[in-house]
């Protein structure tokens, strides 16, 4: 096994298909688990969907309480803490499999044990973890994080929550408003970031919260949300709440960097709570488009149809290559870390995690937007009755909407991973100056123009991928040495460059698993897997073409303009495109006649 690329080297570095974990790679503990979680969801969560879009909160309270008693609640909190302390992918694997029928639970889900329970096991004295994590763990008790404010959001660290040391210095009094606090109506725990004084950044404490003695906290009604409407989201008033210092989480002013972590996790996490959701809708609409019959002919044997199918199929088994390849990464990494014997398992959990930032980002914001296209096309196939509240699609339509959001929406998650990426090439993690140099060299020299034997599977692909690579540092390098450090002000630049960064990622972990597979079953075996990374990739081009165009042109003149468009054209060259409708159909075609999403 080759050395554990750094989070964003990717970009800069070839990775071999062996080294890439995929969901193919998982054993049997870990399948097992899957089927576990599968048949949780299906017996007590898919059955009652109706419900959920009734705003039964306490349906949602109920189904958490069950997970905790099957452990759901616990796998990635630590054994000495009552909680399964499982690996990464384990965790991803679950919170993948927990989410695909409704967004309600996914929600409650993510929020307890994802940005609800993970500050405490990643910044958490002894004493803390010991309190709280095995209430956590078990479903007790279940937690909430509370960062966004009227006036905070996307500027998170904004926030006017106050907290005030008593004069005995036993205590932080907290006084503010919280908006937009999942789990807010159940919650026993709340993760609260206020200011101390003036400080430059917020503070993390660890605030219980009982109803019957709620020590001056009060919650909003529930809000009537577009979607995910059983989820409860509250505001959270905290008047005068009493907190004892030692429930501050880290140290005075790390608050901004927990929430930063929390949600490098989260993000993560939420591209995970999508994938299941694509699978389900993927199933549903091939059921439909099966049975329903149109001009004498089930509507699934229309072409039409089965475009539809295919890029969601693509979209779904795309997504789920790179959030697995990511989780594995993280999860090695951990490894790393502990085997060099200088971190304890927080720390190298929190630094793994932090080293792959650049990819939870991109993960984040690639799955959030491939859900909602897939529940947008589930309804058209559908039809009218896609329009209805009695099909599965509507409300999956709906609860979609919210993944572009929270979690950082996908602007910030788009402008992040550029500007982490420039921050990583700067401390030295990533050489992109380097790359970047041989690419301009290459530019001015003149292209071979013998023909590379493309034979092998994916040969010419593989090259594309590297071209592309090329091109994103031509049009980020060239941008970022007329900027400086001002790119940030520029930002559509910023998110196109993100739009490359994020399809290299994806064609990349998909081409990788493909040929993976191709080698290990054979080419003719995996034939469907073969034509969705090729038709991913043949889209990944076009965004990356127009990304690539809009930004020389806004920013480059003259000979810079004209050569970079040589470049884009030179970078983005296919001499044997595949035919698209026949990769479509292949994919489609296995997708329907299984009747359900199948790989
Ligand atoms: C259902 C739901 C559940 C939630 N759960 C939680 C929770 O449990 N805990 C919690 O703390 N929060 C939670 N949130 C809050 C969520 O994280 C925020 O809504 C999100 O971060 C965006 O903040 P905002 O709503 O204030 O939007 P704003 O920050 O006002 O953004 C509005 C628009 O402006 C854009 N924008 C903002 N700043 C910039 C910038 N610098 N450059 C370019 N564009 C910018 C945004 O991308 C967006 O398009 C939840 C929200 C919802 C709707």
């Amino acid at each position: 096994m080759a050395d554990l690329l750094r989070g964003g080297q990717f970009l800069v570095k070839e990775t071999a298909c062996e080294d890439i974990f995929t969901p193919e790679d998982f054993n049997e503990d870990q399948i097992m688990m899957k089927d576990s979680v599968q048949e949780f969801v299906d017996r007590e969560i898919w059955p009652k969907k109706a419900q959920f879009e009734k705003k039964d909160y306490a349906l949602t309270e109920s189904c958490m309480r069950k997970a905790g008693d099957l452990g759901f609640l616990s796998i990635s909190v630590p054994e000495e803490y009552e909680g399964m302390g499982m690996g990464f992918v384990d965790t991803m694997l679950v919170c993948d499999y927990i989410s695909g029928a409704t967004g309600s639970f996914s929600t409650a889900y993510g929020a307890h044990t994802g940005i609800g329970t993970m500050p405490i096991t990643l910044y958490g004295t002894e004493a803390q973890k010991k309190k709280y994590l095995p209430k956590l763990a078990s479903g007790e008790w279940f937690g909430s994080y509370c960062l966004t404010e009227p006036s905070a959001g996307s500027d998170a660290n904004s926030g006017k929550t106050k907290a005030v040391l008593s004069d005995d210095g036993k205590f932080y009094s907290i006084t503010g408003q919280k908006m937009w606090i999942s789990n807010a109506g159940f919650c026993n725990l709340m993760i609260v970031f206020a200011r101390i004084e003036d400080d430059k950044y917020i503070t993390a404490f660890i605030v219980e919260y009982d109803k019957d003695n709620p020590n001056g906290i009060t919650l909003g009604e529930e809000e009537h949300k577009l979607g995910i409407r059983a989820s409860s989201t509250r505001q959270v008033f905290y008047n005068d709440t009493k907190v004892p210092v030692e429930n501050m989480l880290s140290t005075r002013g790390n608050g901004f960097k927990i929430a930063m972590n929390a949600l490098n996790i989260g993000r993560i996490k939420l591209a995970g709570a999508c994938l299941d959701a694509e699978r389900r809708v993927i199933t549903e609409s091939v059921k439909y488009a099966n049975e329903r019959v149109q001009f004498k002919t089930p509507i699934a044997k229309f072409g039409a149809i089965k475009q539809k199918v295919a890029e969601m199929t693509t979209n779904a088994w795309v997504g789920e290559s790179a959030t697995y390849r990511a989780s594995k990464d993280i999860e090695d990494r951990i490894e790393l870390r502990r085997n060099n014997g200088k971190d304890t398992h927080q720390e190298a959990e929190l630094k793994a995690v932090e080293e792959y930032a650049i990819e939870c980002s991109i993960l984040k914001v690639a799955v959030s937007e491939h859900v909602q296209n897939c529940a947008d096309e589930g309804i058209q196939i559908f039809g009218g009755m896609g329009f209805s509240e009695e099909t599965p699609i509507e409300s999956a339509w709906r609860d979609a909407r919210i993944a572009r959001i929270y979690e950082g929406t996908n602007e910030i998650n788009r402008m992040l991973s550029i500007g982490m990426l420039i921050k990583k090439a700067m401390k030295g993690h990533v050489d992109l100056l380097g790359p970047a140099t041989a690419v301009v060299k290459e530019l001015t020299s003149i292209p071979s123009f013998e023909t590379p034997d493309y034979s092998q599977l994916f040969a010419e692909e593989k090259v594309i991928i590297k071209n592309l690579k090329k091109l994103f540092l031509m049009v980020a390098g060239a941008a970022l040495q007329k900027y400086g450090e001002k790119i940030e002000e520029h930002q559509q630049l910023m998110l196109a460059s993100a739009d490359i960064l994020i399809q290299i990622y994806l064609a990349e972990s998909a081409i990788l698993r493909a040929e993976k597979l191709a080698k290990k079953n054979g080419e003719q075996d995996v034939k469907e897997q073969i034509a969705m990374a090729k038709l991913n990739l043949f889209h990944a081009i076009d965004v990356i073409e127009t990304a690539g165009k809009h930004s020389i042109i806004s920013f480059a003149e003259g000979d810079e303009q004209r050569m970079m468009l040589m470049g884009l054209k030179r970078y983005l060259k296919y001499t044997n495109m595949p035919n698209i409708i026949e990769l479509r159909n292949i994919i489609a075609n296995k997708v329907i006649e299984e009747n359900k999403y199948c790989f």
